[in-house]
């Protein structure tokens, strides 16, 4: 007999399900900043089994950015789309006499979440769990204050230096050993949703038919300063670019209205302005009219705090007009990213309307501002 209690809070449809699945692999992939090719390699997989219609080429720059141009001779706008592979992580920077390891942050990582975390190292090849001094040996004044980074170490079970030396090399990355899991009401949780959610869309809209130059990036290094995104757009000069991306989500106790950046379900988030750019009024706009018409929920992105891959791309060249599309994402840059299934759907589906719309528009000359 089943009661209420033990059915599962929610379950996907077939579309769904299905999104899940790329979604689930995607996440569980290692790639923090600079050792994205897991990722890269996998991506790659799937566009060379499923490829793109029209003509199109495939190559990984010197900085390991994976360029996909579609229908390059085609007139009409050269329309960019990107999203960054890397997520933020750990990086084994010196092995101690014990065996105990010390690391940087790669990214923007609040270090009061580090201790206790379980990480794995070099794709999964070592397991190890982030310690510090124990509470019990603490000070009274310690247990005041949170770790720094400096007092913290990854313990992987080695008793010498020369055991360490063995497992880990030096530049190795940890990542946070977080499995995927689907949560309740169409929510799912994973440690990379930002931004291999963005690139789960940018690897669906590679599956459409454009009347236009179609060039996806999907990038290196965004974390550390929107660095891949610089050289993808300086060799595929577009005209235009959407940067697919996860935002942050505050619609949490404690949390004002006024301060509540996104709100999860609510639908995929337009920004009009960040910390690295200023997003075109035209491109802004069609993507809010192709939102209305379709009935499509969505929601601006309140604050300016914040920047992603626009900012880099925008000044490239001759300068390109940039907007970005990002999915609420509560808990970015932590261990456990929640996104609802529900707004990447309707992001999808928002890019798909608002990139044509685009194609549309410029093509006919379009209105700049
Ligand atoms: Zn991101």
């Amino acid at each position: 007999m089943t009661t209420a209690a033990q059915e599962p809070l929610w379950t996907p449809t077939k579309g769904q399900e299905a999104l899940i699945t790329r979604l689930r692999q995607l996440s569980e992939l290692d790639g923090v900043s600079g050792g994205e090719g897991p990722v890269r390699e996998w991506l790659r997989a799937q566009i060379e089994a499923q490829p793109p219609k029209g003509p199109f080429t495939v190559e990984t720059d010197p900085m390991g950015n994976l360029l996909v141009r579609v229908g390059e001779d085609r007139p009409g706008p050269r329309v960019m789309v990107a999203a960054h592979m890397d997520e933020v992580g750990l990086m084994i920077t010196a092995i101690e006499d014990d065996g105990l390891l010390r690391f940087r942050p790669v990214g923007g990582i609040d270090p009061r979440i580090l201790p206790a975390q379980v990480v794995r190292i070099g794709q999964g090849r070592v397991p190890g769990v982030v310690g510090g001094k124990p509470i019990h040996l603490q000070t009274p004044e310690e247990r005041k204050k949170a770790y720094r980074v400096e007092e913290l170490y990854i313990d992987i079970g080695a008793r010498s230096r020369s055991e360490a030396e063995g497992a880990v090399q030096l530049g190795e990355y940890a990542t946070f050993d977080t499995p995927f899991q689907v949560l309740g009401e169409g929510l799912v949780m994973g440690k990379a949703l930002d931004d291999r959610a963005g690139c789960l869309i940018l690897l669906e809209l590679l599956q459409e038919e454009w009347p236009v130059p179609f060039l996806a990036a999907f990038t290196v290094q965004e974390e550390v300063g929107l660095r891949g995104a610089q050289v993808a757009a300086y060799r595929l000069n577009p005209d235009v670019a959407l940067v697919l991306e996860t935002t942050s989500c505050a619609d949490l106790p404690g949390v004002p209205p006024a301060k509540q950046v996104t709100r999860l379900g609510a639908g995929p988030a337009l920004t009009f302005r960040d910390r690295t750019s200023i997003a075109d009024p035209q491109l802004v706009r069609l993507l809010i009219q192709e939102a209305e018409a379709a009935g499509l929920p969505w929601q601006w992105k309140h604050g300016t705090a914040g920047g992603n891959d626009a900012g880099a791309i925008q000044t490239q060249r001759g300068g390109v007009r940039v907007a970005s599309l990002s999915l609420p994402c509560r808990y970015l840059h932590q261990p456990g990213n929640v996104l609802s299934v529900r707004d990447l759907e309707h992001g999808l589906e928002l890019a798909r309307r608002g990139l044509h719309a685009w194609a549309r528009e410029l093509s006919n000359g379009g209105d700049r501002r």
